[in-house]
């Protein structure tokens, strides 16, 4: 067991390495969060774990007694792997168990599942892999898997969460493309979950039912092969943002009407200053008929669909080891000081992402077991629309910090503006809402008391429980 330490997070290694906050224990990768009307923001006050235990490929006798030491001591345990949580579910007060070093791979031609009759090419990794591993592997063995957009960002947290990347409208979520799963229940028992064993329940409530139902050792999911073709639509759209914003979301909705969204995700990020940053992929789409979609809208003047592969080289770009600078691509230089500058800019370090990726539309593929997870059944229909806070942002949160009402309500019709447009309802754990106060109905919709039936069943002491996750309701977090 080890004790937790000071970082500063103003360190050279924690400014120019974008692996340094996954790679420390006790770090969350966002520092601080802006609070509610009703919920305080959460801070290093009141997020650093006590004591955390590292975690390694086969702890899982450790893990167990861990797991019983929390339940006879009434202590609140924690889950880490990188600490990406919008919210900081990894990061608040508490016994931390933390995967980051539980690591690899296999890849298989064909992979059955438990008790299941079919089987087709499958990957299994660990708890502890990022989505840079993941991409580097999808490149080496030339398949595709459902991952976020970040490189930075844990599978496993991604999963349960829902999980959408650029390309889920082409096939599908994290959670809808996940075949077994291996965890360690509150119990201590070690478990193998798939749809067709006796732990189906369990396994679905993993597919998108958020974190809080066991420790998860590895996870198994389908895999594709290498896209014919694929791309990005990638720069800045200025003047005007209100005028823009409604060009844009005119231009997705007809996309939408013409079946054609499939090819396309990605985010819009708003910036200070009118600026919209445009970064969209394509996918299964040759470029010139990207254009061709392009143009239909005046929005993209002097924007073009470049041809450019799915699968990036992340060969130089390995895991630091607590605080030492890891070797990094000049993108992310480029990318580090963009985010920089927004920071500067916008004093609070506050930009509006949309992301597009929430399995609006889609293929047949794409949903394909989409009605086998958990995340809200009404998610087929919705766009996401989410807070983006700077980590470095000058305006330092505090527990008590609360966001000005004139915002939040100026944030909140925006919101409806958006859904009334494209249609949307409900929303998803790993990108939502902190001031969203119905957050079971949103996240899950009907399929919340399914959710908490599981949760009782597997987690009778609420052992594991976090922010706005499947029984919260009942706990002080
Ligand atoms: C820069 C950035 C980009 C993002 N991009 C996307 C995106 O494109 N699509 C998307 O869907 N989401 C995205 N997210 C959200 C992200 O998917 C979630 O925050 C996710 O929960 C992160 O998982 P993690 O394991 O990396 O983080 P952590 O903070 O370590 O964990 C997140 C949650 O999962 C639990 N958990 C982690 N590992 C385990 C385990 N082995 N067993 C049980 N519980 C576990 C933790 O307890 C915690 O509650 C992004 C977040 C960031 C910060």
């Amino acid at each position: 067991m080890n004790q937790v330490q000071d970082h500063r997070l103003r360190s050279p290694a924690a400014q120019h390495d974008p692996l340094w906050i996954s790679d420390q224990p006790d770090l969350g990768f966002h520092g601080g969060m802006m609070g509610s009307a009703k919920v305080p923001g959460w801070t290093a006050l009141n997020s650093t774990p006590h004591m955390y235990m590292e975690l390694h490929e086969g702890d899982n006798w450790q893990i167990a007694q861990a797991m019983n030491f929390a339940t006879q001591h009434n202590l609140k345990l924690l889950i880490k792997n990188t600490g990406h949580d919008w919210f900081g579910r990894s990061m608040s007060r508490g016994f931390m168990l933390w995967t980051h070093n539980i690591q690899g791979s296999q890849w298989h031609d064909a992979f059955r599942p438990a008790n299941c009759g079919h089987s087709e090419p499958a990957v299994s990794f660990a708890a502890g892999v990022q989505f840079w591993q993941v991409f580097q592997e999808m490149k080496e063995h030339k398949r595709l898997v459902v991952t976020g957009t970040c490189a930075t960002v844990g599978h496993v947290g991604f999963t349960l969460g829902g999980g959408y990347g650029d390309y889920s409208h082409f096939y599908g979520s994290g959670a809808s493309n996940l075949l077994e799963a291996e965890v360690i229940l509150p119990s201590g028992q070690q478990v193998t979950a798939s749809e067709c064993n006796e732990y189906s329940d369990l396994f679905k409530a993993l597919r998108g039912g958020g974190p809080g139902f066991g420790l998860v050792t590895k996870f198994t999911y389908r895999t594709y092969p290498e896209p014919a073709v694929s791309g990005m639509i990638m720069g800045t759209v200025s003047g005007d943002m209100v005028h823009n914003l409604a060009e844009f979301f005119a231009w997705y909705k007809a996309l939408n009407e013409q079946k054609k969204v499939k090819h396309i995700g990605g985010i819009l990020q708003l910036q200070p200053g009118h600026v919209i940053f445009v970064n969209l992929r394509f996918v299964n789409l040759p470029a010139e008929d990207c254009q061709a979609l392009l143009q239909q809208s005046s929005f993209f003047n002097g924007l073009t669909c470049q041809q450019a592969a799915v699968f990036n080289d992340f060969s130089d770009y390995k895991s630091s080891e607590n605080g030492s600078k890891g070797l990094q691509p000049d993108w992310l230089k480029s990318m580090a000081a963009d985010l920089a500058n927004g920071v500067t800019e916008n004093q609070g370090g506050d930009a509006v992402l949309f992301s597009l990726n929430y399995a609006l539309g889609g293929t047949e593929n794409a949903l394909r077991d989409f009605e086998k997870t958990s995340v809200n059944p009404q998610a087929l229909a919705t766009v996401k629309f989410d807070w983006m806070i700077g980590r470095d942002s000058p305006h330092v949160v505090s527990h008590g910090t609360q966001v000005d009402t004139t915002t939040l309500k100026a944030f909140e019709a925006a919101k409806h503006d958006v859904d009334e447009v494209l249609g949307g309802v409900g929303g998803y754990l790993n990108e939502g809402d902190i001031s969203e106060e119905n957050w079971q109905e949103h996240y899950w919709g009907s399929n919340y008391p399914f959710l908490l039936e599981v949760k009782k069943k597997y987690d009778p002491n609420n052992l594991l429980t976090c922010f706005q996750c499947v029984g919260a309701e009942t706990i002080q977090c």
